[in-house]
């Protein structure tokens, strides 16, 4: 025996043998410990399998039965069908599958099936479409009544194999596994043992053990997490590093007179938690949450001349080279009599213009800078940086901020987002940051009409309605899943290409049309961009290059083509665009897909103008990954949690997280196992310090 049992060979258990081990290693099981943590996918609860006569229609059931017959062919247009006979004692019990020729060749007569799925009755019989298989060995024969756990397999490994050897290490190992959670703290979250929750998540005795286990095991991966965004908060409200930057009445009176219009309520209140923060010396990290078009530039720009009035430099970063130019040139306006002394650090300086711009920053000479973040970021040195505003930066997740604030004096930093984020979101990767929600949107806007328009028909009435708005002045985003026109006649695809050559001859042919996308030259781009933005181009036709933050007022019309290719968030930012003036909006999605998830996006869309609503739905339909843009930004160094599945066992985790470290208790002997979990799982990913 090595000194820590869970460190033990997996070869050398009841079972397994050097060959299944073998088979084990591909799944990354190796020790006891590994096969511990192989957790049960989901279980299939035996004691619900249903008589055939007790079925109901269209809920989710389970049926047993043994293969009376196996049967698969082709029918019209090429598809194929399969269907399998259960006898269930009292009646048959059909299944079937479209399209699937391989499932005829997972079934042999006699065997033991579970169908699970949620039934219809056709000409008196009971049909599961598609159900959820398991199939029962001879060992499982015997367990009627129980939960039986269902295992991710391998080639050559099979569930009941699997199972045996977990039943016998529940027996062995178990009991040796150690409790690090002192039991008050398991009392007043009603949490199990952890041993005891291994052993309900694989041998439960009821579906409740099993959920309990379950829980257990969840709780204790959000608490880990939680409690190392709960350092790495503290850690950072410790520093007392960053600018005092103070505000006056007479300061205020002079930025509120640059803007036109009267701040609505939410924007008033963000400025005053924003103003709140700059006068601690903590540094300010704050979340700014905003649905489209609720004017978050505005916060921004007011944040921005609140340091610079103090005296130091600002920093106001946009993800792309369009943004950054349309910020640029909103803060040229607004500040055309003022004397602070700004920059524009774009790409498209010389590299002496370039050389000579960060002289200036480095020198203190320059105290407001614009740019897209790639730029400033890259090589950057400022005087002295006292705040720095990230536009649209949903993906600059609690990992990616953990480095951004080196040096003796930390920036204050706003981030702005009109991704709406869910809840779950925001406690996990921006669960570091103090987060502002603005809710209202300024008077007078409308809610934008959105429409799904399938077919020719309904397409040519889009156009005639856009040629009539058109003819009122009004202007209209077209927007393409491509730039070039495809070759591949299965996917035709539209592309801005052929779009703008249609309706350029055609559809709108007496308005002014201008394309843009991310190949064209710069200029040309922003030729295109100043056309549409002065009024004497009538329709832009692009790709999702103006997906983000563009704001053009007088635009009141988008149409979408190909809708189903887009993502909901980025849908919604697309119609962000529009809706933004006096003028009712209006939204048409063209897509005559059928893709389920497409529908459920666009029916989203019809539905509601409700970023936080749509984000839901979102969340639902793709999880946090894509959700929050790519992959590797999104996904949540999670073991066990799903989220948003698990939001309220998060919830209560970060409160019990954040209130051990609140109390100090997280320094104590009881949390020191705790504790040292957390810095072994996350140091390193959230820059957490060592100790204290
Ligand atoms: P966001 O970045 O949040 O999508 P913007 O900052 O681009 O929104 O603002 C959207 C539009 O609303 C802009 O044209 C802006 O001038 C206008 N706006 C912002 N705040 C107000 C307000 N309080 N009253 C009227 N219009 C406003
Ligand atoms: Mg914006």
């Amino acid at each position: 025996m090595t000194e820590n049992p869970f460190e033990e060979s997996i070869q050398y258990l009841q079972g397994v043998g050097p060959e299944r081990a073998q088979l084990l290693n591909k799944l990354d099981i190796y020790t006891v410990g590994d096969l511990l943590w192989l957790l049960p996918r989901t279980v299939l609860d035996l004691s619900q399998v249903k008589n055939p006569e007790d079925l109901e229609e269209g809920e989710l059931q389970s049926v047993r039965g043994s293969v009376v017959d196996i049967d698969g062919r082709k029918i019209s247009g090429g598809r194929f069908i399969a269907a399998v006979l259960l006898d269930c004692g009292t009646q048959f019990v059909k299944g079937s599958w479209f399209n699937q020729k391989w499932i005829t060749k997972k079934f042999f007569p006699n065997q033991q099936v579970i169908f699970s799925g949620k039934p219809k009755k056709k000409a008196g019989k009971w049909e599961f479409s598609h159900p959820h298989l398991q199939f029962l060995d001879e060992d499982t024969e015997s367990q009627i009544g129980e939960v039986l756990p269902i295992y991710p397999l391998t080639e050559g490994l099979k569930m009941y194999m699997i199972r045996k050897i977990m039943r016998s290490v529940v027996d062995q190992y178990v009991h040796l596994i150690p409790e690090h959670l002192p039991e008050f703290f398991l009392e007043q979250h009603s949490l199990p043992k952890l041993s005891d929750a291994f052993r309900m998540v694989h041998s439960p005795q009821t579906m409740d053990e099993y959920e309990k286990g379950k829980r257990r095991l969840i709780f204790d991966d959000l608490l880990e997490f939680q409690t190392a965004i709960g350092i790495r908060k503290r850690y950072r409200m410790r520093n007392k590093n960053s600018f005092v930057i103070e505000s006056t009445a007479k300061i205020d009176a002079r930025i509120q007179r640059l803007f036109p219009f009267e701040m609505t309520d939410g924007q008033k209140n963000a400025i005053n938690e924003i103003k709140k923060d700059l006068l601690t010396g903590f540094p300010m990290h704050r979340l700014l949450q905003a649905d489209v078009g609720a004017g978050k530039t505005v916060i921004a720009i007011y944040s921005i001349l609140l340091a610079i009035a103090a005296g130091h430099q600002a920093a106001f970063m946009a993800p792309t080279e369009v943004l950054a130019t349309q910020h640029w040139e909103l803060i040229e306006q607004i500040l055309s009599h003022s004397r602070v002394k700004r920059i524009f650090l774009t790409g498209a300086l010389t590299a002496s213009q370039r050389k000579e711009t960060l002289r200036q920053i480095a020198a203190g000479e320059v105290q407001l800078i614009v740019g897209t973040q790639a730029v400033i970021q890259k090589d950057v040195k400022f005087a002295d940086l006292a705040l720095a505003v990230i536009d649209e930066q949903h993906k600059f997740g609690v990992m990616q901020r953990a480095h951004l604030s080196a040096g003796k004096t930390a920036p204050h930093i706003l981030v702005m987002t009109a991704t709406p984020i869910p809840r779950s979101l925001c406690l996990t990767q921006f669960g570091d940051l103090d987060i502002t929600v603005i809710k209202d949107l300024p008077p007078g806007r409308q809610e934008v009409v959105t429409s799904r328009i399938t077919g020719s028909v309904e397409q040519k009435r889009v156009w005639k309605f856009i040629k009539e708005k058109l003819a009122e002045k009004r202007q209209a985003f077209i927007v393409c899943p491509r730039i070039e026109q495809n070759e591949d006649p299965e996917n035709k695809l539209h592309s801005v290409e052929s779009v703008f050559e249609e309706i350029s001859n055609h559809l709108l042919k007496k308005f002014r049309i201008l394309p843009i996308h991310g190949q064209m030259d710069k200029n040309l781009k922003e030729d295109s961009m100043n056309s549409f933005r002065s009024g004497e181009t009538d329709v832009l036709v692009s790709t999702t290059v103006i997906e983000v933050g563009i704001d053009i007022p007088n635009a009141n019309i988008i149409v979408i083509y190909d809708a189903h290719l887009f993502g909901l968030s980025q849908l919604h930012q697309l119609r962000g665009r529009i809706g933004r003036g006096n003028h009712q909006g209006y939204c048409f999605l063209f897509s005559d897909s059928d893709d389920l998830d497409a529908v459920k996006r666009i029916h989203a869309m019809v539905e509601s103008n409700d970023g936080f609503k749509i984000s839901e739905v979102d969340f639902e339909i793709r999880g946090p990954g894509d959700v929050l843009g790519t992959r590797q930004h999104g996904e949540l160094p999670l073991r066990v949690a799903e989220l948003p599945r698990d939001t309220e066992i998060l919830e209560e985790a970060r409160e019990a997280a954040f209130m051990t470290i609140r109390l100090g208790e997280l320094e104590t002997e009881e949390f020191a196992v705790l504790k040292s979990k957390v810095l072994n799982r996350f140091q390193k990913l959230m820059d957490l310090p060592g100790s204290g």
